[in-house]
């Protein structure tokens, strides 16, 4: 995982005191919050937070939910529409790149319809972030704002994956007509 203060940059790693110049981060904490929104209408989340009296069961809060992992009991409630891609938080290969593309085209569309979306994973960082980073590609952000916005939402752990986030730069983003 990326260290969360410099992200491996590396004008800014060798004088990095988060990672003493390694650019890598040994723990991850969890959030706070069960999901927060990233931009109006657009929420990332996860199934475990840092306090056991937050919960993370989903309702019927959100027009759509994309889950990377799902869990008995944690929702979301009959009549959602519901999407589930199970992927490691590893490497993303061509045919993990084409399901998190067309979830994210899915996410776009429903964004601009004015619909709630829920993307949400385990920690609600990495997983959730790759989709919800490539949401935001697919609405017109260019790369750098779709990771500052992941990362302002959910935290500075947020895409510390380094595969997730090299896949991510190699996004195009999409202009309006
Ligand atoms: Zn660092």
């Amino acid at each position: 995982m990326l260290c969360h203060l410099c992200y491996a940059d590396p004008d800014a790693m060798p004088d990095c005191p988060a990672c003493r110049g390694t650019g890598r981060a040994t723990r991850i904490p969890l959030c706070e919050d069960p999901w927060n929104e990233v931009v109006p209408g657009l929420f990332q989340g996860g199934h475990d937070v840092r306090s056991q009296a937050r919960t993370c069961v989903v309702g019927d809060e959100f027009d759509l939910v994309i889950s990377m992992v799902t869990r008995s009991g944690y929702g979301p409630a009959d009549g959602v529409e519901h999407h589930v891609l199970r992927m490691a938080d590893a490497a993303v290969d061509a045919g993990v790149a084409a399901r998190v593309q067309s979830l994210a085209e899915l996410a776009a569309g429903a964004v601009r319809d004015g619909r709630r979306v829920l993307v949400r994973c385990s920690g609600g960082l990495n997983r959730s972030g790759l989709v919800v980073a490539s949401t935001l590609v697919a609405l017109g952000h260019d790369v750098p704002t779709a990771l500052e916005l992941v990362r302002r939402a959910r935290g500075p752990w947020a895409l510390t994956n380094p595969m997730f986030v090299q896949h991510l730069r190699t996004l195009e983003p999409v202009r309006p007509d």
